[in-house]
């Protein structure tokens, strides 16, 4: 539909997602501007524009090619690929990316004092929810047989309106849960953002940029949990001290002018540095021990 060659991203407008993802934008270096009415953003730096929209309507604006990315969570775009499949649609986003913010889990809980046994505790009860789809697969896959019961929000009191004896509802820390009476009995869904890009091929300049934002996305990924390390170290206790650094492959190794037994170790981990990291790589004989926060990494 877009003939201005710029890329379309579509990004929740407000919830938990939209945090995060202008983050993940901004850590990729992209500067937004928003228009007046607040709905798109324009890259000043990039031809990449923003779409505000409803996290739900993302996976259709990707499936039909009104946008060319989204950011969406994994339980959204596993419900709306099993919806199209019920209507013999076949889903045509591609998962390109899977970030490490949106985590939450979609389980079943039930009230406080409940029996369960496992999913067959479900057989013929009423469990509400607002991801009918993935529950039916659920339950198929299990051979339980139970009425769902499909709301739009408030799910989690449900059960305590008598319009169902379990939920099948989002979680993360389960304190919404725990306000309700409820407990958490199984997991359905593990669940995540995901960057998803249409089927549909790009002209080249936009191939190339999603390229490039994928690039700086795999770079930021990787940087969160990196810190740089530097140290001094005897050469007697070199292979002791690389074996202690970290997710760490291939450190750097510099003489130290006037110690000829010492060397200088620079490396960068690919885990947090701990204390008690520290003090095992001091106790090998380490000094001068500085870790640093890693801000941009491109391999
Ligand atoms: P919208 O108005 O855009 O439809 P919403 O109410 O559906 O908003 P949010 O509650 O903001 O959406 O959640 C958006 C997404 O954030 C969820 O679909 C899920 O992927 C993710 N998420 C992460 N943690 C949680 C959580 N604790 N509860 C609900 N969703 C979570
Ligand atoms: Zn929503």
């Amino acid at each position: 539909m877009d003939k201005d060659g710029r890329l379309k991203l579509a990004v929740q407008k407000s919830g938990r997602l939209t945090d995060p993802s202008l983050d993940l934008l901004a850590r990729c270096g992209v500067k937004l501007s928003r228009g007046k009415d607040q709905l798109v953003g324009f890259g000043e730096n990039m031809p990449l524009d923003v779409l505000f929209v409803r996290d739900d309507d993302i996976p259709d604006l990707v499936q039909e090619d009104v946008c060319d990315l989204g950011l969406v969570g994994l339980n959204v775009l596993e419900e709306k690929r099993l919806a199209l499949a019920a209507r013999g649609v076949r889903a045509s986003f591609e998962s390109l990316r899977l970030l490490d913010f949106g985590r939450c889990r979609l389980s079943i809980a039930v009230p406080e004092g409940t029996s369960w046994t496992g999913a067959a505790s479900l057989a013929g009860k009423r469990i509400a929810t607002t991801y009918p789809q993935l529950l039916a697969r659920y339950l198929a896959e299990r051979q339980v047989a139970a009425e769902i019961v499909t709301l739009s929000g408030a799910v989690e009191i449900a059960p305590r309106l008598g319009r169902a004896d379990a939920i099948c509802d989002l979680v993360s820390t389960g304190s919404t849960l725990d306000a309700n009476h409820l407990e958490e009995v199984e997991t359905v869904l593990e669940s995540h953002a995901v960057l998803i890009r249409t089927p549909v091929a790009l002209a080249a300049v936009k191939s190339d940029w999603v390229e490039r934002l994928l690039l700086r996305i795999d770079g930021v990924q990787q940087v969160k949990e990196s810190k740089y390390i530097m140290l001094h170290a005897p050469r007697a206790a070199l292979e002791e001290i690389r074996r202690l650094l970290p997710g760490s492959e291939s450190p750097t190794i510099i003489p130290l002018e006037g110690h000829p037994d010492k060397v200088a170790i620079h490396a960068v981990c690919r885990e947090n540095v701990f204390w008690e990291t520290l003090e095992s790589l001091k106790r090998a004989g380490a000094s001068a021990l500085l870790v640093l926060p890693v801000e941009k990494m491109l391999s």
